[in-house]
Parts: structure tokens; C-alpha cells; sequence
């Protein structure tokens, strides 16, 4: 959000016409590959879209429209020159993107829900865009690769911050959204498994856009990973509600009513963030083969076990097993998924931490310290994992040890081993299990 907020433009709605929707004001998300432009109508509106070059132009007509302050912004962006908007002749409203790079376009109307009104979405690709970010997804590959000399290569963690752009996610009561603290633990659990030796990560999110659930697992899949974590935060109408959760994709129903409404409103995130129905079909059914999921499912559930115990650590559990139901976003045939539901965003004093940085930390240390129990267990030949061993991630502390020579036992920071069992000072109990966060020094 923070980059764009620069480029938000507030419009100032007329008033006069009654029958005429008005466009109330604009917003911009940026992804790698694609520009998104949001118009908030007051109702829907008919629309023409076309594009003009040398200079590149993308022109949007809108029928009926109405706009008090003319629409007129540099964009200070790689993709956008300027936004201007005038009166054509014939009385529609004309809004003209003089472009910095030429890209296809693709518009559609969607409906009002909860945060939104009517819009009306421009979606703008650029094939040198796509190029560029199908080129660094390969490049993560290749860095697994190369990171060890031999044979072996690194395992990749792909990690999916739900949500995100036009789709905030949940909300929390003190306007805290879904989107933004999922992307902070995304981030910090990243940092964990670049700094993992034999681990390299994938962000399948990395900024404040949205991506459709099948573009997410097609980047996993693109990018080779060896696992995947989808990132969230739980509401419910109770605000008592609270705890960590983890899922896995499940075949035949969903384990509890719980999780069937759960994997109902995670999965309309598409409706949410804006994906063209009529690009679903095809594409959905390219990923989503049918084939056996058997052996991706049994995985998925022994990586969420070890997840979920290392969570139940620093935060209460909503639910002591890993729960199943069909998340969309789950899907892949052959690579383990989980979503984390890292806590209630609707419960006020989980909201409050989920806002806190070394709360945050916790999660991805607790998060990192079970994808490494898993994987200790279960690397795929090949892998760096598979053939050398990490040593354990946790210690039981036995009598006469502090905190600093443990720590210096296993070579981690008596800071780092601190923030990743939420302990002050030096004094540790004697039969107490702690986690060893990964990195090393
Ligand atoms: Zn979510």
C-alpha cells in the first residue's frame, strides 16, 4: 500500500445526475507483470475500452458517467505517464492513460461487497512484464541449483501471502487488514529460509496486489517448490474467537463445518480481488487436473502436524489437528500445501498482535522451525536436505544450561534464540523445550 498511496486519486463525485453513475474515485495496484486501475462507481456503467499508439495510449469510455473534478494525475510510475479525463462530444465520460510501455488491457464490472461499491477494473499487461517475472521465478530455480556445488540443490518454500490489492482479506475491528500483517509474516519467514542453509524461498506475493488463486499455484509449480504456505488470518463473527489453525486440501468434504465456511470465504477471494470469471474455467481446469492428490494431501498433513505443534508454542490453537477442506488455493497435484491461519484478526487482542513485530516473528520462526522438522524427515532426493543432516531444531533444556550457552551450542544470536521462544534474559527452566531458530549465526 505505502508506494501507492502516492498514486491513490480521490475524485470528487457529482452530485446533479441522479440517473448517471458517478466515478467516485481511482485506485492503482501494481504487480510485477500487470497494472491494475480500479474506477468506484456509483452503479454500474456501460464501458468501451481501446488503445491507441505512437505515443501508447489506453483510452476508457464510460457511458453516462459522471465526474465532478476532471481526472488529471502524473502517476510518477514505470507503467503510466498520466491519467487525464475530459467530455467527449458526445457527451461520454473519456478517461486517457498516456502509457510509458505498450501492454494488452482487459476490462470488467464487479460487484459491490462488503469494502466496495460498483467497479469498474482495468487490468494492463505488459508482455516484457510478464517476460521479466516468468525470467525471475527461473531465476529462483536456478539459484537452488547453484547455491550448493554438486549434485544437490536447495529446496524450494514457496510462500503465499494471501490476499492482497483489491482484496484486503479479513478486517480486524481497529482497521487492521488481513492483507497487510499476512505480507509482514510472509516477509519475516522468507528472510528465515533465505538465511536456511539448503533453502531458498519464493514469494508467490510480494507487495500489494492481488493474485488469482490459480496464478499462485501455477507460479509455485513454475518456480519448482517443494512446499507451499498460504498465509492468513481468521475472522468470525464471535470476536472471542481465537488461535492458530493450519489446513490441508481435503477430496472428499471438509473435516468441520468450521473449516467448510472457512474454504468457502478464502476461496470467493477471486470475486473479491477481481478475477474475470470467464478467465476461470480453462485456466482453472489446466491446473486443477484431475488427478490423485492422495499422496500431495498425506504430506500437506504431516508438514501442517509439525506447523501447527511448533505454532501451539507461541500462540494458543484454535484447533489442536490440522483441518481439511477444499481451498482452492491448495490444489496442487504434486507439491504439500498448507494455509496457516495465523490467528483471529477478528479478536482484538490477537489483532493487536498480529500488528507487533515480534509477534510476527514468532510466527514465521514457529512456522520455519516445523517446515525444517518436516523436512529433516522427508526431503525429496536430490536435495541438499536429503543427504546432510541440519541437526535437530529443538533443545531440552537440561539443568545447569542458560539461554547463551545453548546458544552458543548451536550458534545462533542469544537474540535470535530469544525472540524465537518469546523469552527474556538469560534464566531458562530446566525441561523446557526450546526452538532453535535456523540461519545458524
Ligand atoms: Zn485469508
Amino acid at each position: 500500500m505505502r508506494r501507492w498511496l502516492a498514486l491513490m486519486l480521490l475524485l470528487l463525485a457529482s452530485t446533479g445526475q441522479a440517473m448517471a453513475a458517478n466515478v467516485e474515485g481511482l485506485r492503482l495496484w501494481q504487480a510485477p507483470d500487470s497494472l491494475r486501475l480500479v474506477f468506484d462507481l456509483s452503479g454500474p456503467v456501460e464501458h468501451k475500452l481501446f488503445q491507441l499508439d505512437d505515443p501508447e495510449r489506453v483510452v476508457i469510455d464510460l457511458h453516462g458517467a459522471e465526474l465532478e473534478q476532471a481526472l488529471e494525475a502524473g502517476t510518477g510510475d514505470t507503467w503510466v505517464r498520466k491519467v487525464r479525463s475530459g467530455r467527449h462530444s458526445d457527451g461520454k465520460l473519456r478517461v486517457v492513460l498516456d502509457m510509458q510501455r505498450s501492454v494488452s488491457s482487459n476490462t470488467f464490472l464487479l460487484e459491490p461487497n462488503e469494502k466496495y461499491g460498483h467497479r469498474l477494473v482495468v487490468d494492463l499487461t505488459s508482455e516484457s512484464a510478464r517476460q521479466a517475472e516468468q525470467d525471475s521465478l527461473m531465476e529462483v530455480v536456478r539459484e537452488a541449483e547453484r547455491n550448493q556445488k554438486g549434485e544437490l540443490r536447495d529446496l524450494i518454500i514457496a510462500i503465499d501471502a494471501g490476499h492482497g490489492g483489491e482484496d484486503p482479506g479479513a478486517l480486524g475491528a481497529s482497521g487492521t487488514q488481513e492483507k497487510d500483517v499476512v505480507l509482514e509474516v510472509a516477509r519475516r519467514l522468507e528472510r528465515r529460509v533465505a538465511e536456511a542453509e539448503g533453502m531458498t524461498p519464493l514469494m508467490i506475493r510480494d507487495g500489494d496486489y492481488y493474485v488469482a488463486l490459480r496464478d499462485r499455484i501455477r507460479k509455485a509449480r513454475e518456480g519448482e517448490a517443494d512446499l507451499f504456505v498460504s498465509i492468513h488470518a481468521d475472522a468470525f463473527h464471535d470476536a472471542r474467537a481465537h488461535g492458530s489453525s493450519v489446513y490441508a486440501l481435503s477430496q472428499n468434504g471438509a473435516t468441520s463445518e468450521a473449516a467448510r465456511r472457512l474454504a468457502r470465504s478464502e476461496n470467493e477471494a477471486d470475486l473479491v480481488g477481481g478475477v474475470r470469471l470467464g478467465d476461470k474455467n480453462d485456466t482453472l481446469a489446466s491446473v486443477l487436473l484431475d488427478l490423485s492428490q492422495t499422496g500431495a494431501i498425506e504430506a500437506s498433513l504431516a508438514v501442517g502436524r509439525e506447523v501447527l505443534q511448533r505454532m501451539g508454542r507461541v500462540n494458543d490453537l484454535h484447533k489442536s489437528h490440522v483441518e481439511q477442506a477444499a481451498f482452492v488455493v491448495l490444489k496442487s497435484p504434486d507439491i504439500p500445501s498448507i494455509l496457516v491461519e495465523t490467528a483471529f484478526i477478528s479478536n482484538p487482542s490477537e489483532e493487536r498482535r498480529l500488528n507487533s513485530a515480534g509477534h510476527q516473528r514468532r510466527l514465521a520462526d514457529s512456522m520455519m522451525a516445523g517446515i525444517r522438522s518436516y523436512f529433516r524427515e522427508n526431503a525429496p532426493p536430490g536435495t541438499v536436505w536429503a543427504e546432510r543432516d541440519f541437526g535437530p531444531d529443538e533443545h531440552v533444556v537440561s539443568r545447569g544450561e542458560t539461554l547463551s550457552s545453548i546458544a552458543r551450542e548451536y550458534r545462533v544470536s542469544p537474540q535470535r534464540l530469544r525472540t524465537a521462544n518469546g523469552l527474556n534474559g538469560d534464566m531458562v527452566r530446566a525441561g523446557v523445550t526450546l526452538d532453535i531458530p535456523a540461519g545458524g549465526s
